[in-house]
């Protein structure tokens, strides 16, 4: 079993994997996490420096979870994010859809070169589906 320092509070913890964060502070995250999300659908116009002041958090943290994608922004909201390849408007994430089926096909076909689609169609067509289901 690995101990770490929490990076936030510097408690001793039992490292499970991920970032070094005890379960303490993983919890109080979670909950400002629920309480961002909650003020952002009852206040979708709040720009982002607004909802990191209303909410006590941080601006970076925000901006974590809009890149893990549990934050999403509505039509309405100030908040711009584009699309990291191509610039595109979006709501959550770092990609927009065009891009991200891009990269996915990308990965698909790279992956799938070296059989040539003679021997496992069956297969081929069960992974493009499950990463279609996945989006
Ligand atoms: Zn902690
Ligand atoms: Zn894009």
């Amino acid at each position: 079993m690995e101990v770490r320092n929490c990076k936030l509070c510097g408690r001793m913890f039992n490292y499970l994997g991920g970032p070094s964060i005890c379960p303490i502070c993983k919890e109080s995250a979670e909950k400002k996490f629920n309480q961002v999300k909650e003020y952002i659908r009852e206040n979708p116009r709040a720009s982002i420096s607004q909802i990191s002041e209303e909410n006590e958090v941080s601006i970076q943290q925000l901006q974590q979870w809009v890149r893990e994608e549990r934050l999403e922004f509505s039509k309405d909201s100030p908040v711009a994010l584009t699309c990291e390849k191509c610039g595109e408007s979006i709501r959550t994430g770092r990609f927009c859809e065009k891009c991200k089926n891009n990269m996915a096909s990308e990965i698909s076909s790279a992956f799938k070169k070296p059989e040539a689609a003679v021997e496992t169609p069956k297969k081929a067509l069960h992974d493009s589906d499950k990463m279609r289901f996945k989006r």
